[in-house]
């Protein structure tokens, strides 16, 4: 809900609320924080900001030019359920406090120049993101490193049929099989009550909520449902899905993690990310098209499936996300288009008729993307493809995963590895930042930390299954 900053302060004096808690994204996509005595806010704060270090926040700034602004943003004003004391709690964006201008670094600074964007553009002044982020509930994980080796050992909440390992108190039974977790009913499913807190949570937090059920993958994978919103809107609404998830589960000594692929063999976890344009309170991806769909839904189409090697640096970030982009798992694996069918990069999802909701559903990304950078650069490419009117070819409406090799090699695949989408990047950025968007200072540092402190150190590393491989030879 809309609120004024005197609103805000209003509400500080009224509640006897104490500490005022500002959060902001990190470039990786991780909440940062910092807590304020209540009468270090007033009027100004909302324009000008409060000062931190920005020296040591991943992908900011030297330590020689680190002075930072973090302004709030009144409308997200909450409480935060997971503190003792009150503390009233926003989200904010960055300036920087010698010139006044908001930090081309800032994730949620590109995520709202990209909805500026748009309606600069004229075709249209509102995108809605519906992204739909899984995730796994553990009840432990350990990783580390040792001497020769790093390692790491994940346990599901329902354990698991295949893994072969005895389990303390014994196996009662009520286990989802293999890829059998979408959805029996308990005791089979464990997960109802902890699921039920995170969805009415997120209620408490303004997050507009929808359903919870468990996922696909044999135990522990679950998804709760958030309904879309505005661009910068609903990047927000996905950082409180984050927290909120991960702070419930803590309370249950349970622990949580959306890598796209945390176990071998079973499902990973996605973000499909459901995407519309409106002007003037009208849908404009409704048509007389393909799927009900119109020219210009299909030529958004075309960019995202165009730029989409590129675009997965931001939306498929982690050295971990390529695991997830296999065939077999209800994921992605090829870049085509789709009325109906999941295996297609992009679907369009039957809308029944309802011009409202006509959109399409990209289900590549996954929920290690920062969402105000994966949002802003899908919006470009998509805007990219209504700009050069760039065709997304014939649909693809046979499963993917039946197709013959030679009928397979002819549909471009996703890229295999984080190093190759970077490439692809490299390449492939006019589409960011000929729009003013997204900075080349930006695009060139996000290659530079992606390769530095992911692909580089991973690529070092010796893994556990070479020792398997290769420790006998
Ligand atoms: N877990 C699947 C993925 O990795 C998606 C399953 C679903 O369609 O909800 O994208
Ligand atoms: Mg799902
Ligand atoms: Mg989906």
């Amino acid at each position: 809900m809309a609120k004024t900053p005197q609103e805000v302060l209003k509400w500080i004096q009224d509640e006897k609320i104490k500490i005022i808690d500002l959060k902001f994204i990190d470039t990786p996509g991780i909440w940062q924080h910092c807590s304020f005595y209540y009468d270090q806010l007033d009027e100004n704060s909302f324009t000008e900001g409060i000062p931190f270090d920005g020296s040591s926040i991943r992908g900011w700034k030297a330590i020689n030019e680190s002075d930072m602004c973090m302004v709030p943003d009144p409308n997200t004003a909450t409480i935060d359920p997971f503190c003792k004391e009150p503390t009233l709690t926003m989200i904010c964006s960055i300036k920087e406090p010698r010139t006044g201008e908001w930090y081309n670094r800032d994730p949620r600074t590109i995520a709202a120049k990209a909805a500026e964007y748009l309606r600069g553009t004229g075709i249209a002044d509102t995108v809605y993101f519906g992204p739909e982020a899984e995730f796994f509930l553990f009840d432990d994980i350990r990783f580390g490193q040792t001497e020769n080796s790093s390692y790491y050992f994940a346990d599901s909440v329902e354990g698991r049929w295949n893994t072969g390992r005895e389990e303390e108190g014994g196996n009662l039974g009520y286990k989802p099989g293999y890829k059998q977790g979408y959805f029996p009913v308990a005791p089979t499913d464990t997960a109802q009550d902890i699921r039920t807190e995170m969805l009415l949570t997120m209620a408490a937090f303004g997050v507009p909520i929808e359903k919870h059920h468990h996922e696909v993958a044999s135990g522990g994978q679950n998804e709760l449902g958030i309904k879309f919103d505005k661009l910068v809107n609903s990047a927000d609404n996905l950082m409180i899905y984050k927290y909120v998830i991960k702070n419930v589960a803590k309370k249950y000594g349970k622990t949580v993690t959306f890598m796209p692929k945390p176990i071998f063999n079973d499902n990973g976890s996605g973000m499909h990310v459901h995407q519309s344009l409106w002007k003037d309170g009208q849908p404009l991806f409704a048509g007389d098209k393909y799927a009900g769909f119109s020219q210009m839904g299909l030529w958004y189409i075309g960019g995202i499936l165009k730029h989409a090697p590129a675009l997965l640096a931001f939306t498929n970030p982690t050295t971990n996300s390529y695991k997830r982009l296999v065939p077999g798992f209800e994921a992605p694996v090829n870049l085509a288009y789709s009325q109906g069918n999941r295996s297609a990069s992009v679907r369009i999802p039957l809308s029944g008729g309802n011009p409202k909701a006509k959109r399409l559903e990209f289900r590549c990304p996954d929920a290690t993307s920062n969402p105000y950078l994966a949002f802003a650069a899908m919006l470009c490419a998509g805007i990219d493809g209504i700009k050069n009117q760039i065709d997304p070819g014939e649909p693809l409406d046979v499963d993917i995963y039946d197709l013959s090799p030679e009928e397979l090699a002819k549909i471009p695949s996703t890229p295999g590895s984080l190093e190759a989408a970077l490439e692809a990047l490299e390449k492939d950025h006019e589409f960011l930042t000929g729009t003013g968007v997204f900075s080349a200072d930006f695009v060139e540092s996000w290659i530079e930390y992606k390769l530095d402190n992911e692909v580089n150190p991973m690529r070092l590393r010796p893994h556990p299954y070479e020792f398997s491989l290769y420790y006998d030879c």
